[in-house]
């Protein structure tokens, strides 16, 4: 067996490891080998010597992101196992091997038992990003595995570092074939993807099956998309006979896609764009005029400390939406900060309908779809979440 350095962990400080979570921050170490650096694998025990997992170093608040909880004699046929087993998820889930959908996302960091990896499949180019120095180091190896799994379906796989380590065109690269094409298709409608200048991997695909849940509330009716970012809402609306779409973005590039993609299929409906802020946009709209608004901004918080001001930034947006929709019409309203949970979203949410005075019923909650699998043991995976609202 290898021998990997080793950490070991205050007595106080093993409770959060027994409980199968992924993380060990840097106060609960007693001490370390010396010599251990960002990236390399450790083994992590207890003052007592028992073994409790092994995972990726790193220098800051989050020390070791844990890969395993068993002792392993071969990180190969770890990653092997878990990029297997997370496909074979994605078949089950009816995404891998699906005609009306051939986009998904294949490994999500801890909810895949992959901290620190995001893997999304593209119609044949896999798009990685890797968000740890651990990771980042097994790039290559990941995408050999890739080629195991996929064989002749897999075209390209391209590397797209963390921002931290320099993303964008300049920092990704191919790691396997050569970039393609990037058209996809998701429940039957065509996108066009660019995974070198989009945000992320290039596209929102936890979205997909609210976007689903939109279209039954679309047809005949005026929909605004504020944050369309490549306008995913926007199409699913359009195709789903809304009368009339607009959509909003501060981003003319993410404008320029979403009227690309809204060109790509087949719509009766009047669509229109705009580059403009969703506040200023909000406040200038009349009221009455929207049947259904869908809110889904960036993450307002980044992290905790951010967290009062981005519940703030969500009574504000919301409050602007329940000023403008029509009576009778629906908002869907959504947060992707991990720092704010559900029940501090919904009550950001509510403050907004009682200030605004209106009616508001909850239709649905909502939330990131089955590729993007939370972690029991690690609940703060659910990053996404949402509400669809009818409001009188
Ligand atoms: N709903 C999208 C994803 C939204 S990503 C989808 O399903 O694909 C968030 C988007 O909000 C980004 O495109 C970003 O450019 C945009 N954005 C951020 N702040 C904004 C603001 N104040 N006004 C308008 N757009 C904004």
């Amino acid at each position: 067996m290898p021998a990997y350095p080793q950490i070991v962990l205050k007595r106080s400080k093993t409770d959060s490891a027994r409980r199968f979570h992924p993380w060990i921050f840097s106060g609960a170490i007693k001490r370390m080998d010396n010599g251990i650096s960002e990236g390399d694998l450790v083994e992590v025990f207890s003052e007592d010597g028992e073994y409790l997992a092994i995972g990726h170093y790193a220098p800051g608040s989050i020390a070791v992101r844990i890969v395993g909880f068993e002792r392993i004699a071969n990180v190969r046929t770890l990653w092997d196992e878990r990029f297997r087993n997370a496909y074979g998820l994605r078949k089950t889930a009816g995404l891998a091997e699906n005609a009306a959908t051939n986009a998904y996302r294949l490994i999500n960091a801890e909810g895949d038992g992959m901290p620190g990896l995001i893997v999304d499949w593209y119609n044949g180019t896999a798009v990685m990003q890797t968000h740890s120095e651990g990771m980042h180091r097994e790039a290559h190896t990941f995408a050999e595995i890739l080629r195991a799994i996929y064989g002749e379906r897999l075209r390209a796989v391209y590397h797209k570092p963390h921002s931290s380590k320099g993303s964008g065109k300049a920092g990704g690269q191919y790691l396997f074939g050569e970039k393609t094409g990037g058209l996809i298709t998701e429940n039957g409608l065509r996108f066009n993807v660019d995974w070198e200048r989009g945000q992320k991997t290039g596209f929102f695909l936890d979205q997909r099956d609210n976007r689903s849940i939109l279209s039954g509330y679309a047809q005949g009716k005026r929909v605004l998309n504020t944050f369309c970012y490549s306008g995913g809402f926007s199409v699913y609306a359009a195709c789903a006979g809304a009368s009339l779409v607009h959509s909003v973005d501060s981003s003319a590039r993410a404008i320029e896609w979403t009227d690309e993609n809204i060109a790509l299929n087949e719509t009766g409906s009047e669509h229109q764009s705009f580059v403009a802020d969703v506040f200023d946009f909000l406040h200038g709209a009349p009221n009455d005029f929207y049947d259904v608004i869908v809110l889904d901004p960036p993450a307002f918080a980044k992290n905790i400390s951010a967290r009062h001001q981005a519940v703030q930034a969500y009574r504000r947006l919301n409050l602007a939406a329940f000023k403008k929709v029509a009576a009778g019409g629906i908002i869907f309203t959504f947060s992707c900060s991990q720092a704010v949970g559900p029940g501090m979203f919904s009550g950001a949410v509510t403050a907004a309908a009682i200030e605004s005075g209106r009616n508001v019923r909850i239709l649905r909650h909502l939330f990131q779809p089955a590729d993007h699998p939370v972690n029991i043991y690690h609940p703060e995976g659910l990053y996404l979440k949402g509400l669809a609202l009818a409001v009188w």
